[in-house]
């Protein structure tokens, strides 16, 4: 047994019609917390349990510290998470529902960090949203899926904030033995970290985020992720915050499920008229989502450029 599930392999007709493609749909957004980050957070809980973790910590307000709480509460193991002050009520309200202790403190991310970081005792375990070998080797599970079901693309779209998930299918796919298959790696434009990365050749630290895609917003990819796009035929693609709305607005009503903008990136890339002509079979990573509303969605659509 795993913490994640096997998720539904769909063909999509309106986004195959839309695409000028067959488009298939890995629907990670129906993970029980919401995300595919289950797959590598559950499968880095178990081994640090196993290797006698007494409490799990975190310092993501989004689906990485969901997905430790998740995870800590079907384990057995009680959960921390830093986060800092503009959080949003809602995140913290569904950290707190899967039994976690939240923590508020400072003003960003590198505060709330920081904090955590000095809470981590020796029979701890910190959980990081992107950079850890174990989260790669549980997001590749993604692609076991697809592969045991018969079905295999000629490029995989994804989106990309720290890379993880992009390191993760990239073990997947080579562990399969499609070392071939290409990967559409999307970005807000306000967000792109890999892009920058890959056409400096080495990694970057953007001076700041811009956009309403939060869950990819990390300032800086993992080492990881510019390896895999070294070794791996990975694309980049960049989509604007209104594209990405937009998407998850039309993803709404094609399919009946809410995303945050971070998967919006990618279902932009498939809504883009044209954008996959070149390939006859594309796999979407459907990676989900759980802290956004339709009327948050909805306000940023108003503002959006
Ligand atoms: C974390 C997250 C991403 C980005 O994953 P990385 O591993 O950080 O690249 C994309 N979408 C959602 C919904 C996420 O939670």
């Amino acid at each position: 047994m795993t913490l994640h599930i096997h998720t539904p392999l769909i063909e999509s007709r309106p986004l195959s019609l839309a695409a000028g493609c067959n488009v298939w749909l890995k629907l990670d957004a129906l993970q029980p917390c919401g995300s595919f980050k289950l797959r590598g957070v559950g499968h880095a809980c178990e081994v640090h349990q196993a290797r006698g973790a007494k409490q799990f910590i975190s310092s993501s307000g989004g689906n990485a510290g969901l997905a430790v709480a998740y995870a800590g509460r079907k384990l057995g193991v009680p959960v921390t998470v830093v986060v800092p002050e503009t959080t949003t009520d809602r995140a913290k309200q569904l950290l707190r529902l899967e039994d976690a202790k939240v923590v508020v403190h400072g003003s960003s991310w590198q505060e709330a960090n920081a904090l955590a970081q000095t809470l981590i005792g020796p029979d701890d375990a910190f959980i990081h949203p992107f950079d850890d070998p174990l989260l790669w080797t549980g997001h590749a599970s993604l692609i076991d899926e697809v592969a045991e079901a018969g079905v295999k693309p000629d490029a995989v779209v994804l989106s990309v904030g720290g890379g993880g998930l992009l390191s993760g299918v990239v073990e997947g796919l080579q562990r399969n033995g499609w070392g071939e298959v290409p990967v559409l790696a999307v970005e807000t434009n306000g967000a792109a970290s890999l892009h920058a990365a890959m056409q400096a050749g080495h990694s970057v630290e953007l001076e700041r985020i811009a956009s309403v895609a939060t869950s990819l917003g990390a300032k800086r990819v993992a080492n990881q992720a510019l390896i895999c796009a070294q070794q791996h035929p990975v694309h980049s693609h960049l989509v604007s915050d209104r594209a990405t709305l937009e998407a998850c607005e039309r993803f709404l009503l094609d399919h009946r499920l809410l995303v945050e903008p971070a998967c919006g990136a990618a279902l932009a890339l498939a809504y883009a008229p044209g954008a996959l002509a070149q390939y006859q079979s594309v796999l979407v990573v459907v990676c989900g989502g759980a802290t956004a509303t339709l009327e948050q969605i909805k306000a940023w659509l108003q503002q959006a450029d």
